[in-house]
């Protein structure tokens, strides 16, 4: 069966970053803020680090953004740059160590990082290091990043970035603050988001989506460039991207399921990329039905696609309990069940007697739709038509989404067939592969990863 429990380590992180010099810009402020428009990227731990140029001052722990920091925290915090992070790990893992962003002080000064992505060669680059003797004090991607800057420091930071960025491999959103710059770094294949805008008068952010510059009243410049160094100081801005081999693939997922739908990622809306994958599906895979209804959040906008061309109403047929954020995730099957029925609950009035289209933006292990399925049922739906505005999930993420391995994926274990007898449909449809990137952009090239098991680095498979 698919159901077991052995979770790779998984995180999903958001970061951002800010340098002002401007009176009335706070950046510890700014950056608190920003977190809360990112906390849908991660729950389990927050963190800010100021800096002034001197010295870095850092605070983070577990929880949720508002967990961590009290609004007191920042009208007397100081510095002109600072960055921020949130991170949500489902492994082992999940500790106060791991919590980001990290900071070290070495020979020539302080750095801090925060990180979005996984480094796929990890293990290499942490025995060569332990070879010359160094130890860590963590299992984070982000201890090695920091060391090996610290160590090619001598160089000039510029070139140690640069050096350091030339030897990990993986998917990296990284933004951080050393000496008098802040820096944003994206991996050459640019598959975690980084965007850059401008703040005041001469302030720059990075973020990695563009809905904190809106809560900000930031403005989005540009995404940064795959394999592009941003780095920010009192002279401007600069750019090095001496990365030969980049070639563009942002992961789909983040459009699927993972971001805000009013961030917008490498041009494309994930909003309307989202609709339009609903008009997709609904042409792809048409039901005859009263209502069609979405999975509250982030199968609304596809539900609203697939009504649109089908000429069914959309109605709200689930209500969602606000107060319960995704941290919510469990480690046993009978827990997430119950998650399910906490989370979600169906509008009576809206679904008896009702034949339904029932749209969610993916299925993982099946659990979300087989719950919901079931409740709709109870509620009295005379039919349930489940159609997912994704492509069967059926190979784990090694980039960064929270995807397990392929004996708890339902859709690596089963048919389209069996998944429907087992989800307790009518009828499933899934989202083609082309439909998908016909709903993003078809003459682009994304990360489909964990839909076609083919990964844009080579990755250390699963046994
Ligand atoms: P599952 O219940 O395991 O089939 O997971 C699918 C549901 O979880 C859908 O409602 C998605 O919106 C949501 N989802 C998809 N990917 C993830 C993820 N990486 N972490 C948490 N939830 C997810």
């Amino acid at each position: 069966m698919y159901y077991k429990n052995n979770d790779k380590l998984h995180e999903e992180c958001g970061v951002f970053g800010i340098f002002s010099r401007d009176a009335d810009i706070n950046v510890a402020a700014m950056s608190y803020l920003a977190l809360y428009a990112l906390q849908h990227r991660g729950q389990e731990s927050a963190g800010i680090a100021i800096g002034d140029g001197e010295h870095i001052q850092l605070k983070k722990g577990m929880g949720l953004v508002s967990d961590v920091f009290a609004d007191s925290d920042f009208p007397a915090a100081g510095g002109h740059m600072a960055i921020g992070h949130v991170r949500y790990s489902t492994s082992g893992q999940s500790c106060f160590e791991n919590a980001q962003p990290m900071s070290r002080k070495f020979k020539q000064g302080e750095i801090a990082v925060a990180h979005n992505g996984n480094l796929t060669n990890i293990a290499v680059l942490k025995e060569m290091f332990e070879e010359m003797g160094y130890t860590f004090e963590t299992s984070s991607d982000t201890e090695i990043i920091i060391k090996m800057i610290a160590r090619a420091a001598r160089k000039g930071i510029e070139r140690a970035i640069d050096d350091t960025v030339q030897a990990i491999k993986g998917s990296y959103a990284l933004v951080m603050i050393v000496e008098n710059k802040l820096v944003g770094v994206r991996d050459p294949n640019g598959i975690r988001p980084l965007c850059l805008g401008k703040i005041g008068e001469s302030g720059y952010v990075f973020s990695s989506e563009s809905c904190a510059f809106d809560s900000l009243g930031a403005k989005f410049v540009r995404d940064v460039q795959p394999g592009e160094i941003v780095i920010i100081d009192d002279d401007g801005i600069k750019s090095i991207n001496r990365n030969e081999k980049t070639f563009s693939q942002p992961c789909a997922f983040e459009y699927v399921y993972f971001a805000r739908p009013d961030s917008v990622i490498e041009g494309i809306s994930v909003h309307d990329s989202r609709r339009r994958a609903g008009k997709i599906l609904w042409k792809e895979h048409p039901a005859e039905a009263d209502v069609v209804i979405g999975v509250p959040d982030s199968g609304i906008d596809a539900a609203m696609g697939y009504a649109q061309v089908s000429g069914i109403i959309y109605d709200i047929g689930l209500v969602k309990n606000k107060y319960v954020g995704r941290s919510f995730i469990l480690p046993d099957q009978k827990a997430r069940e119950l998650a399910v029925r906490i989370k979600i609950n169906p509008l009576r009035s809206v679904i008896e007697n009702r034949s339904v289209v029932l749209i969610d933006d993916s299925v993982v292990r099946g659990t979300t739709s087989r719950k919901i399925i079931q409740m709709l049922r109870e509620m009295g739906a005379t039919k349930v038509h489940m159609r997912v505005s994704s492509p069967v999930v059926a190979f784990p993420c090694y980039f960064g989404i929270d995807t397990p391995y392929r004996d708890q994926l339902m859709g690596a274990q089963l048919t389209v067939e069996q998944m429907c007898a087992e989800m307790g449909a009518d009828s499933l449809g899934f989202l083609s592969i082309d439909g998908l990137l016909q709903s993003l952009d078809p003459n682009r090239s994304f990360c489909l990863g964990c839909l076609d098991g083919k990964y844009p680095i080579s990755v250390h498979m699963e046994g």
